[in-house]
């Protein structure tokens, strides 16, 4: 029932026996985690064949360098062709660095905060102000890197075909203090939104006032499909090189979902004097990453369709996941009318909107019956949902009855929540 054409008898009424469900529901006693984005336990095991490879005495690329010591700064070279295939990017332009891309997009914010930009006159930090545009729901990481380092956030809403671009050229070609923007180009986190092409093209052309401008293109999802086939990473580096700005963009990618999450390899693309930019400051940082880990990598994959081909059988035990939140959503919620929710082709979220001024109560009512959600606001920068109407939901790595049964409890709270906001 559509709870907007209740009267407030109907309403009443249906908030009684939404109590009832909600006391059955905290009486089961649950203990349900939907709050991080981690691949569940057979995922992992898809990707075992890693723990005895290199395996016996193989340790060299095929160049025959020898992985086990240091150098080879931009990783090794197999690797890194399969990667630079999936991320769309020139081999030349791409290196393999060590386990965590977050680790890296805090190591590129820092160096631009200390040393500047090779576009930059100054380092950012000596500027009076330094500021990014977060389209939001976004990924909470990115927006803790910018607290943390002192930068100011600005939230621009993120629409269905990427963020607000009209918003974002307005902005940037205005207010020199815009030196950065977060993206997740593919499945973004948390609405599974692929950007479309114009909105990637408006990205790398429109006109910066600050000239050291840079867009934060962290590509984690870029193979994390559950239909047929994932969209082709679009050209970025050569988009914005054409529109003669070759070094706006900072590429990232990361197989954390792809085989283990914190035991893969993260991606660093851009120009190539972003990269010698970058190389000299991380070869301040580190004597070189892990090659064993990546040549492991490499041999698991064997090329891009490899990568490809492992990414179905992801797609196999998480499509069903999928496929039951919707379901529940659509069953619960689907009349009432009080909540919409974003239908992901792939990544790893649901993105919920519930009533606006809502949001923080659902979270607090399922907590009560037993059922972490992420924190009320997460998706935004600072924490703070404008709106209060943002939940995250993250089906991965729950078994699935235990999915069924957070998700039909989730449900409950948000018509309770609903009910008691309308009629108050
Ligand atoms: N980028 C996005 C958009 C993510 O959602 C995540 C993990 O949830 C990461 C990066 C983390 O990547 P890594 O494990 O390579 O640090």
């Amino acid at each position: 029932m559509n709870f907007h054409a209740l009267s407030v008898d109907q309403l009443s009424s249906a908030r009684d026996d939404l109590q009832d469900l909600y006391r059955a529901l905290r009486d089961a006693g649950l203990s349900l985690d939907l709050t991080r984005g981690k691949p569940a336990v057979d995922q992992l095991d898809l990707s075992n064949e890693l723990l005895s490879l290199p395996g016996g005495d193989d340790y060299r690329t095929a160049t025959g360098a020898d992985t086990r010591n240091y150098g080879m700064g931009d990783g090794i070279p197999e690797l890194r062709e399969i990667f630079a295939e999936i991320l769309g990017v020139p081999v030349a332009n791409l290196v393999a660095a060590g386990n965590s891309s977050l680790e890296l997009m805090h190591d590129v914010v820092s160096f631009a905060m200390l040393h500047g930009t090779v576009d930059s006159d100054r380092p950012w930090v000596r500027d009076e102000k330094v500021t990014f545009l977060c389209p939001a729901p976004g990924y909470d990481r990115h927006f803790a890197i910018t607290e943390d380092l002192g930068v100011e956030m600005i939230a621009v809403p993120m629409l269905p075909n990427g963020p607000d671009v009209d918003l974002c050229a307005q902005l940037v070609a205005d207010d020199p203090t815009i030196k950065g923007l977060w993206a997740v180009p593919t499945y973004s986190n948390p609405t599974g939104i692929t950007f479309a092409e114009d909105v990637v093209e408006r990205l790398m052309t429109m006109p910066a006032a600050a000239p050291d401008f840079r867009v934060f293109w962290d590509n984690a999802y870029v193979v994390h499909t559950i239909v047929d086939a994932a969209p082709p990473a679009l050209p970025v580096l050569q988009i914005a090189d054409e529109a003669g700005h070759p070094n706006r963009p900072f590429v990232f990618g990361s197989t954390s979902k792809i085989t283990f999450a914190g035991g893969g390899i993260s991606f660093f693309a851009s120009s190539t004097d972003n990269l010698d930019w970058f190389r000299s400051h991380m070869s301040k940082r580190t004597i070189g990453p892990d090659k064993v880990n990546q040549l492991r990598h490499a041999k698991f994959f064997g090329d891009a369709d490899g990568v490809r081909a492992h990414m179905r059988k992801h797609a196999d035990l998480l499509a069903p996941k999928f496929r039951l939140v919707l379901d529940i959503l659509d069953d619960r919620l689907g009349d009432s009318k009080v909540a919409s929710w974003t239908e992901p082709e792939g990544g790893y979220f649901v993105s919920l909107d519930v009533i606006d001024g809502t949001a923080a109560k659902v979270i607090e009512l399922a907590a009560d019956a037993g059922i972490a959600l992420t924190a009320a606001g997460s998706t935004y920068p600072y924490k703070k949902d404008p709106y209060d109407r943002n939940i995250r939901l993250a089906p991965t790595f729950v078994e699935i009855d235990d999915l069924r049964s957070a998700m039909d409890g989730v449900a409950t709270c948000v018509l309770l929540a609903a009910a008691d906001a309308l009629l108050a």
